[in-house]
């Protein structure tokens, strides 16, 4: 089950510094999780500010 960022992404970058899988990327003036790298660990969920991050 990977995880999903919401269209309430401020684009703060804090989830790509923390992702260990590098499944982090900037797209469109927002960040986008790719399923196919991303772990499932939930280090980024608590590493957002606006909350914008949850498994999808
Ligand atoms: S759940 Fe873990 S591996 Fe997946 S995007 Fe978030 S920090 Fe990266
Ligand atoms: S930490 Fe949250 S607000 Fe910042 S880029 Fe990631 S998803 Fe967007």
């Amino acid at each position: 089950m990977a995880y999903k960022i919401s269209d309430a992404c401020i684009n703060c970058g804090a989830c790509e510094s923390e992702c260990p899988a590098e499944a982090i990327s900037e797209e469109n003036g927002a960040r986008w999780i790719d399923p196919g790298k991303c772990v499932s660990c939930g280090v980024c969920v608590s590493a957002c500010p606006v909350e914008a991050i949850a498994e999808a």
